[in-house]
């Protein structure tokens, strides 16, 4: 059979990409594999580790060198995301770090926002989270209920917001913001608000089904004072920056679910290899062979497609509908994987020690955040 497909198959993938996966095994294996169980149980992963990830050079990898990034193309942050997937290792929340947050700065920051700002969120002397969602609104983010209100030179923030991956850790919060009222999706604003700003504070770390390293927040602005400067790109541009900068984020759930998968299908096929049933390996009766073949042929087909989806992103042509497709369809696959994964595991398949049983829990959500897959669908229905 031929050999599995993998990023290493795209034409810009070099040697010093392997190599740069060779640092995130190492860093992996010396400094995430043997917290994370910790981490789960304290709901929340060590700050040491953010400091680590910055000396091995992992954070930031596809931000210009100027502003203290890698200065590395996106195929870095795609190794990086793929290799902790792989280990099934979500607590640290790395990708939304210097794939979601920084971008948005980068691409829409002013010159003195990006200059502070970068080279601190690379060293991981500032960690960052994005806050849209709140309790009464996630999938219409036009709905959102958090005030801005223009006070001379500063904006006062009032309201509230939920689900924030890297909650309790963050040093600095994109926040969505209403800043006019009437002018529905024209009247959101995205500013940076320093957590030490007084005012804000953060709620509960929430207790989720799966990905239990990750902390997710709530988080409260009470006459929130922040300078105009601290706005991210134009007043009232808010919602267009999220839809320029939301394929990125739904193609890297896509890169976790294709290096979930991969896992999955490899571990299954080697616990079926050496756990017998009926004096024989559990892979030699013929439902798990057509199951693991199932599975086998799936994960080929969405790598293939992924890598499809990745080149187009480093060719700067990933458009909003072909994202939404990478997200839903390759979120959904992985379910449906891992859950058949968990079967071929029988009961060990459901104890929280064995990795497969975190890729089933973990799994979930990729079908919920990052937009929904329905809102997904609907992006695609409305492109057509
Ligand atoms: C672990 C985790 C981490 C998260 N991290 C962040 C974060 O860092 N920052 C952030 O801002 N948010 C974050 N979120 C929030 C996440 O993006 C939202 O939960 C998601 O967008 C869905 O919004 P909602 O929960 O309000 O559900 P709702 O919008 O209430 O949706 C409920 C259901 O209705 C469906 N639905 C809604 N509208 C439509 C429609 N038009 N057509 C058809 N069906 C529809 C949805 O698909 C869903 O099935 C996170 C969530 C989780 C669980």
């Amino acid at each position: 059979m031929a050999a599995a497909a993998a990023l290493s198959d795209l034409p810009d993938y070099t040697d010093e990409h392997e190599l740069f996966r060779s640092t995130v095994r190492k860093f992996i294996a010396a400094e995430v594999a043997p917290h994370h169980a910790r981490w789960e149980e304290q709901g929340v992963v060590d700050r040491s580790v953010w400091q680590k990830a910055a000396e091995y050079g992992l954070l930031l990898t596809n931000i210009p060198t100027e502003y203290g990034g890698g200065g590395a193309d996106f195929l870095t942050s795609a190794i990086m995301v793929e290799e902790m997937a792989r280990g099934i290792f979500s607590g640290p929340g790395f990708r939304l770090h210097s794939d979601i947050v920084a971008p948005y700065i980068l691409h829409h920051g002013s010159e003195e926002q990006k200059q502070k700002w970068l080279p601190r969120m690379a060293r991981a002397e500032t960690i960052t989270a994005i806050a849209m969602t709140e309790p009464g609104a996630g999938s219409d983010l036009q709905g959102i209920r958090t005030t801005a209100v223009r006070d001379g030179d500063h904006f006062i923030i009032n309201g509230q917001k939920t689900f924030i991956t890297n909650g309790q850790l963050a040093d600095l919060i994109i926040v969505a913001c209403k800043t006019d009222a009437a002018a529905g999706a024209k009247g959101i604003s995205l500013i940076l608000v320093e957590a030490s700003t007084p005012g804000f504070s953060r709620g509960r770390n929430l207790e989720k089904v799966g990905m239990k390293a990750q902390d997710t927040s709530e988080l409260f602005f009470q006459d929130v004072r922040v300078p105009v400067s601290n706005v991210l790109g134009q007043e009232g541009r808010g919602f267009a920056l999220l839809m320029t900068e939301l394929p990125q984020e739904r193609l890297l759930v896509g890169i976790t679910a294709v290096g979930v998968m991969e896992a999955a299908y490899e571990m299954t096929l080697n616990y079926t290899r050496e756990r017998k049933a009926f004096g024989k390996p559990l892979a030699d009766f013929q439902n798990s062979r057509f199951r693991l073949a199932e599975v086998k042929t799936e994960v080929h087909v969405a790598r293939t497609f992924l890598n499809d989806c990745v080149a187009r992103h480093m060719r700067g042509e990933l458009d909003v509908p072909t994202a939404a497709m990478c997200k839903w369809w390759l979120s959904e696959l992985e379910n449906r994987v891992v859950d058949t994964c968990v079967q071929l595991h029988g009961g060990y398949g459901y104890m929280w020690e064995y990795p497969i049983a975190r890729a089933f829990a973990d799994a979930r959500v990729h079908r919920i955040y990052a937009g929904s897959n329905e809102i997904m669908r609907e992006i695609i229905g409305r492109s057509l």
